[in-house]
């Protein structure tokens, strides 16, 4: 344990018992949310289950992490001097500089003594009469808030499949999601990973470089880019600093939150060669940023199916062996619809003589043995298991807690076919909570340094504003709310999206709603819808007196 966790008996203090804000998780968002809250002097627990800051940097700890997203855009923006004396040593940043980071802005910031860590919150009752969030955590911990803000970021809840078996093997198992803090040396051991979306993509090529053997289990391919990515140069590093203010100006009003260089041109509207050189270049620039190389592949099948032929010729050309080549090659959903991943050297590592690939998409893994699994009727057996199997993303972790609106009401409930948000930031029922990044808002679909800044300064605005007019409750319109999951739908369905079997759609957990879950509208419209509302006094808002008098945007 670094000395910058804190074990249970070491928690930072015992939480009072009435505070003006709880705030759940302490991520980049809970971070960023106490620092504001503070500067507005409004008393605030943290709640963090984790035994440190870095949220998904904390748990992803898996060899090859890192993230996807430039280390110059992915970072805060709300500190000049933080901007400043930052450094970065790669392009794209691994997992152990991002946690530092974060622990870096908890020190700089001095936001350690107001979070309680190894805290789980469990129930979030709202006190109507009190106008108030009545919290409790797995510690026994019961807080009093007028306001919750759930920051729990969109993919911290893992999910594990539920084999059968599984408690039988007697090897190590692990989770990608779920990282031990301890160096994991897979060093001459035979091991097996099951996935292979961008957690697996990444971790292939470093655990086959250890590893004696690595078995991969693929139930469907990934379109990957490679990253490029390479040490942080000083000139890189300057162009930057030397004008961030607008290149940040810029992240705010783009797409995705991430400056992509985008062509405002259409696939079909160039020559061939053209297109090919085009995407060539894209794909030696490395990253997402293939994805910008034309404006409608997300949109049109037919460009959408020029981008996915380049790069499955790129596969075929990377793979020696055609039979592996052609299980790698994804062909049955448009390249984007899934999450694109970004790698380094995945589709070369099935060219090592250590590495098998293993196709479970038409006969699954049947059954975890003592020793290995079982599929398709073929035994293996593993000194280890990886499951890189994802999370029960946007909702999986505000639904594991008990959380109940007006009249009771659970989130649960409210959410039986599907997360019902205006602007992913409130629901209905449910006063005074606020979600950071939550479904029917951009997310996970963009930058989520940029959008998860927005977040909350829209929220800490919005409660400054509730005490500077002597408002202390709000809560979004029923008609307000419908009109925006209505929207959210029709913007995916005016793109390809839908078509695959995401996670974003809900489809990689059986039994939940299908339907998307993230704002596609883009980054830059989104800020435009929420600063607008604001503007017209919080349009679709229900604002409440103290004396519980109504005001609304009409007043
Ligand atoms: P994921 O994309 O959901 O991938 C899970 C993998 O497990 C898929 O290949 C899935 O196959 C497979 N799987 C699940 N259940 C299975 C079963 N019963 N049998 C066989 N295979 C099974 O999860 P992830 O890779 O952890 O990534 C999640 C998200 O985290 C990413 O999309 C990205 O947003 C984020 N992330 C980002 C970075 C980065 O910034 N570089 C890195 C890692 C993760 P199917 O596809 O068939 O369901």
């Amino acid at each position: 344990m670094s000395n910058q966790e804190s074990s249970s008996s070491q928690r930072a203090k015992l939480s009072p018992d009435e505070v003006d804000v709880v705030v759940v998780g302490a991520g980049f968002s809970g971070l960023y949310l106490l620092h504001r809250l503070r500067a507005l002097g409004m008393r605030t627990q943290v709640f963090e289950t984790a035994s440190g800051v870095g949220g998904t940097w904390y748990w992803n700890r898996y060899p090859g992490a890192r993230c996807d997203v430039e280390s110059m855009q992915y970072s805060y923006s709300f500190s000049e001097e933080l901007q400043q004396e930052w450094q970065w040593s790669e392009k794209f940043s691994a997992q152990p500089e991002i946690l530092g980071y974060a622990d870096h802005v908890a020190d700089r910031f001095d936001l350690r003594h107001d979070i309680q860590f190894n805290t789980e919150v469990t129930a979030a009752h709202f006190n109507e009469a009190g106008r108030c969030w009545n919290v409790e955590t797995s510690h026994g911990d019961r807080v009093s808030a007028k306001f919750l803000v759930m920051a729990t970021g969109c993919l911290s809840s893992t999910r594990m499949p539920d084999f059968k078996g599984l408690e039988s093997y007697t090897g190590k198992t692990y989770h990608t999601g779920m990282w031990p803090h301890e160096e994991v040396d897979f060093s001459g051991q035979r091991v097996g990973i099951v996935g292979t979306g961008s957690s697996a993509i990444q971790a292939i090529p470093v655990i086959a470089e250890q590893a004696a053997h690595l078995t991969v289990f693929q139930r469907t391919p990934n379109y990957s880019i490679p990253s490029r990515n390479g040490p942080m140069t000083p000139e890189y590093e300057h162009d930057w600093k030397s004008d961030y203010e607008s290149f940040r100006a810029a992240a705010r009003g783009s797409k995705n939150g991430v400056l992509t260089n985008p062509n405002e041109v259409s696939a079909l509207a160039v020559s061939e060669e053209e297109r090919q050189q085009v995407y060539e270049r894209r794909w030696e620039g490395g990253g997402t940023y293939f994805m910008a190389a034309f404006n409608d592949l997300a949109t049109n099948q037919q460009s959408n199916d020029t981008a996915a032929a380049f790069v499955r010729d790129k596969i075929r050309n990377i793979v020696d062996d055609p039979e592996v080549a052609e299980l790698l090659v994804a062909k049955d959903y448009p390249i984007g619809t899934k999450r694109i991943c970004v790698d380094t050297n995945y589709f070369e590592t099935f060219n090592r003589d250590n590495v098998t690939l293993v196709d479970v998409r038409d006969a699954p893994i049947e059954e975890i043995t003592e020793t290995g699994l079982v599929t398709d009727g073929r035994r293996f057996e593993f000194d280890a298991i990886v499951f890189a199997t994802g999370f029960d993303a946007m909702t999986g972790t505000l639904l594991k807690m008990d959380i109940q609106g007006r009249g009771g009401l659970t989130l649960g409930k409210k959410w039986e076919a599907g997360p019902r948000t205006y602007l992913g930031l409130m629901s209905e029922g449910f006063p005074n909570m606020f979600m950071i990044t939550g479904p029917g808002s951009p997310s996970v679909l963009s930058n989520m340094m940029v959008s998860l800044q927005q977040h909350v300064d829209w929220v800490v605005d919005s409660l400054e504003y509730l005490r500077s007019g002597g408002l202390d409750a709000i809560e979004p319109l029923r008609e307000a709310e419908d009109e925006w999951v209505e929207h959210v739908n029709a913007v995916a369905h005016q793109t390809l999206f839908p078509q695959a079997n995401s996670w974003y759609m809900g489809a990689n957990i059986p039994g939940k709603p299908r339907l998307f879950m993230p704002y596609i509208g883009g980054v830059g419209t989104y800020r435009e819808e929420c600063d607008e509302i604001v503007a017209k006094g919080y349009k679709g808002f229900r604002l409440q007196k103290s004396a519980h008098r109504e005001v609304t945007a009409a007043e």
